[in-house]
């Protein structure tokens, strides 16, 4: 996903050009209205007058605002930079089997209105464009700012050329989402698996670059995505983290994918309600003497057993202890946390263990990660949540 230099790339004076530009936008970013060009220069290494080329550049593409410094003792005052919010946002939006969840984010990152649309049953992909042409104009219209590009969310596996390979939730295998709403939106259009954009916006909160991170997105389907040292890793065919298949020995049951015994058999949302609601889940720690709720509370139990024994070999293989759970599950809340928790410190070495956690953007978490992915994508940064700002 991240635009990687490889040490095989000629470094020519385009690229190196490329490099720096990035290097000094992602510097103004986390500097969040601190840094000027001088700060810059000695936080990057760069050249003064390289530095101040790329903040014109960067300033004449309405990315990038000097304010007036405010003087202090001898000398001109330090001029700081900061991105410009005033002129262009990103679109993100979530889409899922039933509705669709959008809304406009600042370059800085910060989210501005939101909404929802529902889809009609079963929607085809000429369903979902149709909604979310008219729904991303509406919200570009209402904001007033120029749309740089969106990115949208998807429950799919999708190919790199951003098809969709398939999506098992909205039933669809080999469609283009992306192009034919490009052509009629006339910006960027970048699709995210849904795991994928969780991944993205966790990255986009860490307060340094380089962590890693294990997430799990359980809703129909169960969605992992990895990030390793500061990176979304999506594979050689980005398909990394489709573990809904595999059979972790926890489950005899049937799977509809036709084999026996898959994570999602007892792990997905369906297995986990079986008759009762999402919003039963709120109930589950502590059921009380209710039947129905005890035994949502033994099938969360259950899922939580069977995805700490998928983590804990993600983990061990990884060396990653910071687990991260999405999706409507969490309003299971301390219940599914206690029984990943549990797992994991019953088949891995208890220096091992941290507590799982929930997403920080919870029910955005989707399409927020889909704007960090559309961020990257045009503009090569991520946002990073600085200390005094998280
Ligand atoms: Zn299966």
């Amino acid at each position: 996903m991240t635009k990687a230099i490889r040490i095989t790339e000629k470094v020519t004076p385009g690229v190196l050009r490329e490099r720096n530009t990035r290097l000094v936008l992602q510097t103004v970013l986390i500097g969040d209205g601190s840094m000027s060009r001088a700060d810059i220069s000695r936080s990057t290494g760069l050249a003064r007058a390289v530095v101040s080329e790329i903040v014109e550049s960067l300033m004449a593409q309405h990315l990038v605002v000097e304010e007036v410094g405010t003087p202090s003792g001898r000398g001109k005052p330090a001029k700081p930079l900061r991105v410009d919010t005033d002129r262009q946002c990103l679109l993100m939006a979530d889409l899922r089997p039933t509705e669709v969840v959008a809304g406009v984010v600042g370059l800085d990152g910060v989210i501005g209105s939101t909404g929802r649309v529902d889809l009609p049953p079963n929607p085809g992909v000429d369903d979902v464009i149709r909604v979310l042409d008219s729904f991303l104009r509406q919200l570009a219209a209402d904001d007033g700012r120029a749309v740089l590009a969106a990115g949208v969310a998807v429950p799919a596996m999708l190919s790199p050329e951003q098809g969709i390979v398939e999506s098992i939730q909205l039933r669809w295998t080999d469609v283009d989402l992306a192009g034919p709403l490009q052509e009629a939106l006339g910006y960027d259009v970048v699709l995210v698996n849904d795991a994928t954009a969780v991944a993205m916006s966790e990255l986009s909160h860490q307060s340094q670059a380089g962590g890693s991170v294990i997430v799990l997105h359980i809703a129909g389907g169960i969605g992992s995505a990895i990030i390793l040292d500061g990176r979304v890793h999506l594979g050689e065919r980005q398909r990394a983290g489709e573990v809904g298949h595999i059979d972790v020995g926890v489950s005899d049951r049937r799977c509809k994918c036709g084999r026996t015994g898959c994570l999602e058999t007892v792990a997905n949302l369906p297995a986990i309600l079986g008759d009762a609601s999402v919003e039963d889940l709120d109930a589950v720690s502590s059921p009380g003497e209710d039947p129905a709720l005890r035994a949502l509370a033994e099938r969360v139990d259950h899922a939580g057993r069977s995805l700490g024994a998928l983590v804990c070999v993600q983990a061990a293989i990884l060396d990653i202890p910071d687990v991260v759970i999405d999706g409507p599950v969490r309003r299971a809340g301390a219940r599914l946390l206690d029984a990943i928790e549990q797992e994991l410190a019953r088949r891995l070495p208890a220096v091992d263990v941290r507590r799982p956690r929930f997403s920080t953007m919870a029910d955005q978490s989707k399409m927020h990660g889909a704007a960090a992915a559309a961020m990257l994508h045009e503009l090569g940064v991520l946002w990073h949540s600085s200390p005094d700002r998280a």
